[in-house]
């Protein structure tokens, strides 16, 4: 934190900076946690507004999935939406700065609650999803698993004439 405990949004971007990067040489082997707000400029919505409240419906929650056939088909019509989106996306300056404070041994353990899988891209090597990858399907039966394109792909031809606009070469329908 901050010397004066102040948030950092009080302060000019330029002064912020630069207490940021007298706390980054003042601490080294940094761990970092990110979220959502990271991944904004790459064009993956986040969920909360600046106070902290919900933005649109929350996300299913584990335990919802599990029990209830209704709550996994709207997840799973939901994604057919919004997973081109998180596919698409690339790192943005954020994720390429963290990466670059890894490669200069500022921080060890990057612990990211994203999905998107972007700071990996970005070149981060010491990552925790702690919410897990969005890239990857597991059946919670079974263990089978794979890319989540291959479960996307048969969503898709299952549910023909949902129009994605993030999605290229889609049949889709006017
Ligand atoms: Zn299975």
């Amino acid at each position: 934190m901050p010397v004066n405990d102040q948030p950092l949004v009080q302060h000019c971007p330029e002064q912020a900076g630069a207490m940021l990067a007298e706390f980054i040489h003042r601490h080294p082997g940094l761990m970092i946690l990110t979220g959502a707000g990271v991944s904004t400029d790459s064009g993956i919505p986040d969920y909360r507004d600046g106070d902290g409240a919900w933005k649109r419906k929350q996300p299913v929650q584990h335990q919802d999935f599990m029990t209830s056939l209704t709550v996994r088909r709207r997840y799973w019509g939901r994604s057919l939406i919004g997973w081109p989106v998180i596919r698409n996306a690339r790192p943005n300056s954020a994720h390429h700065l963290v990466a670059e404070l890894e490669l200069r041994n500022h921080s060890r353990l990057l612990v990211t609650q994203n999905v998107d899988r972007l700071h990996q891209q970005a070149g981060s090597r010491s990552v925790t999803d702690l919410h897990g990858r969005a890239d990857e399907v597991v059946c919670m039966s079974c263990e089978y698993r794979c890319k989540r394109d291959e479960v996307h792909e048969r969503c898709a031809d299952m549910n023909p004439g949902i129009h994605s606009r993030c999605c290229t070469g889609w049949r889709c329908r006017p």
